[in-house]
């Protein structure tokens, strides 16, 4: 029977890490705000906002508000994000995605400073990471390494193979396994032979948003998987991308849904922040 990677407990271990470093920080002088912003009130963006208010003001960060509605133009969007990218007293920017559909998000992540691009959604972040330079780094993905460092599996020289593709989670994702030395595959819709290609892997990283889709079939015998996926059905309860009761007497470790790679995302969000006080 699988390990049970705990995200919970290691969210809560990263966040009291950053808490102490912080207060050290500010004897030192230093400070550091996270503008958010939010455009319209989509009720699943609002939990979200609300708890990277609440994981700021644990670890002693300030966090602005900036509440748009949902008829504002990009224009406004844009000289709100301008504004704050000139503001030294701010250190890092979050728009929450998903925006309205009248709202370009490219452009929209474009308009954010490098230097305060805490998602690591920028080009210039992306591009970093890419040639192993240093830059913000998307927050679930270095969300997972940390889970799989702090759970004590070994990444070097492991296959990897990382089930989707997107610009927040599976690039990301085959990047920083490639940067710790992991052999990655990377698969997508168009893949052929997925099974055949999953079973060949020591850790299993799946980020497609379809709902219990990786069953036993897909997972060698032993095998390290993580499920970034979430799904919550008409009873409010939490799935995930894997069929979790399946896989998990034949996986060595895994991740539950929820508790699992969820909550590292804030605590990843709150490194970046961090990391704009360690300079
Ligand atoms: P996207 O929809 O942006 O990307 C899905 C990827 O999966 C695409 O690359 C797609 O391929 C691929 N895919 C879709 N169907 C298949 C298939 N049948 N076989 C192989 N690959 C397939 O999703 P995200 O990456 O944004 O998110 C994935 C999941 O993770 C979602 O459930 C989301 O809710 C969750 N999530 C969780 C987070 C957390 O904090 N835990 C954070 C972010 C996301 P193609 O490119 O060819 O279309």
């Amino acid at each position: 029977m699988a390990e049970r990677i705990d995200g919970k407990k290691i969210s809560a271990e990263i966040k009291e890490e950053l808490k102490t470093e912080v207060a050290a920080l500010k004897e030192q002088g230093k400070e550091a705000a996270l503008a958010v912003i939010q455009v319209g009130a989509d009720p699943a963006s609002s939990v979200y906002v609300r708890n990277k208010k609440k994981a700021c003001e644990y670890i002693g960060i300030k966090s602005l508000s900036y509440e748009l509605s949902e008829t504002s133009t990009e224009q406004e969007l844009l000289d709100l994000i301008e504004q704050l990218n000139k503001d030294d007293a701010v250190n890092g920017i979050l728009v929450q995605l998903p925006l309205p559909e009248h709202m370009d998000e490219d452009k929209v992540i474009k308009a954010i400073s490098p230097q305060k691009d805490v998602d690591g959604f920028h080009p210039q972040n992306v591009g970093a990471l890419v040639i192993g330079q240093e830059g913000f780094v998307s927050c679930t993905p270095a969300g997972i390494i940390q889970l799989l460092k702090r759970s004590g599996i070994e990444i070097e020289g492991k296959n990897c193979v990382v089930v989707g593709r997107s610009n927040i989670v599976g690039k990301p994702m085959a990047l920083l396994m490639l940067r710790e030395n992991a052999t990655v595959t990377v698969t997508h819709s168009k893949t052929r032979n997925l099974k055949e290609i999953c079973k060949e892997a020591d850790i299993l990283i799946v980020a497609i948003g379809k709902k219990e889709f990786i069953t036993k079939e897909y997972v060698k015998e032993g095998a390290v998987v993580i499920d970034v996926g979430i799904h919550r059905d008409e009873n409010n309860k939490l799935s995930g991308d894997v069929k979790f009761d399946e896989v998990e007497p034949i996986a060595s470790a895994i991740t539950p849904v929820p508790g699992g790679v969820g909550p590292m995302t804030i605590a990843m969000l709150m490194n970046n922040c961090v990391s704009t006080m360690r300079k």
